[in-house]
């Protein structure tokens, strides 16, 4: 991983927790245009914690991923390392 990559990948996991400043979101932004791999990684990142939030919510684990969720989750894995 690149040095850039990974203080891209590190402002992705840093906006799912705080607001970024503009400066912060510009280098974000200009960096995920020219770069495919962290596209991927912010996008799967999302997608994780859309997923976690959602298990976060159900009440005590009742619910659980399906097989076809479980499938898609590992298809978008597998891309992100492409
Ligand atoms: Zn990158």
């Amino acid at each position: 991983m690149k040095h850039a990559c990974r203080e891209i990948s590190q402002l992705a996991s840093d906006s799912l927790d705080r607001p970024l400043s503009l400066f912060e979101r510009l280098k974000f932004n200009i960096h995920l245009a020219m770069c495919k791999h962290c596209r991927n990684y912010s996008h799967n990142m999302k997608f994780i914690r859309k997923i976690t939030e959602m298990i976060d919510t159900t009440n005590y684990g009742e619910i659980r991923l399906s097989d076809e969720q479980r499938q898609r989750l590992h298809e978008r894995l597998d891309k992100s390392t492409e």
